[in-house]
């Protein structure tokens, strides 16, 4: 799995989350959704930093041991646990009545939902700390022996289409240029992949 895999599907999370929980009228939430939609990559992107840029890791053995092993799967576990982001769904609702809280704690959710759907043998712990149960999709967001060739690019049409809906609710001038850069940039690296492929 290379790096572009993960930051792809990042963003996807990141579009297809806004989409979901924008409200209209409030375009302040979407910061909250964007949040709460990264949030769960995070320590993906750290292992990847520590691994590869400091410890110097070769990158087969990045993805084959190195991302199994138990520190590191805890660290990834911690952000996706939906026990947790439950406890912080209920913090934001029922204590703070804080929209912007629970716009955050939903959109971590539906990340964590998403993963479940499309995640094959490297699937999180959903209910850390209370159980080791993970889920093994027959699909994988990437993994073409799991139907990774038809999810990926179904993932790329829906973020398109997400991002078509969400245009006209984002407010600034930067929000649409991201938006716009973000789905040139997916695309074209996904046609250009095939481009190669196909030599
Ligand atoms: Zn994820």
């Amino acid at each position: 799995m290379p790096i572009a895999d993960i930051t792809m599907v990042t963003h996807s999370h990141a579009i297809l989350n806004i989409a979901l929980l924008s409200k209209r009228g409030k375009p302040f939430l979407h910061f909250y959704a964007l949040l709460g939609a990264v949030l769960p990559d995070v320590p993906m992107f750290v292992f990847f930093i520590v691994e590869s840029m400091i410890r110097k890791t070769p990158q087969r053995e990045l993805w084959g041991s190195r991302y199994f092993m138990e520190a590191w799967q805890t660290f990834f576990d911690l952000f996706n646990a939906v026990p947790l982001i439950l406890i912080v769904l209920g913090i934001g609702y029922y204590l703070l009545n804080s929209e912007r809280l629970t716009v955050f704690a939903w959109s971590m959710l539906l990340h964590c939902g998403f993963d479940f759907l499309t995640h094959h043998d490297d699937g999180h712990h959903h209910f850390f700390p209370l159980s080791d149960f993970v889920f093994e999709s027959p699909i994988s967001y990437w993994d073409r022996d799991h139907y990774g060739g038809i999810v990926a690019p179904i993932e790329r049409l829906v973020t398109l289409v997400a991002s078509i809906y969400l245009f006209p609710r984002l407010k600034t001038r930067l929000a649409r240029w991201s938006l716009i850069a973000i789905n040139v940039l997916s695309l074209g690296s996904y046609l250009l992949f095939f481009l190669f492929r196909s030599r």
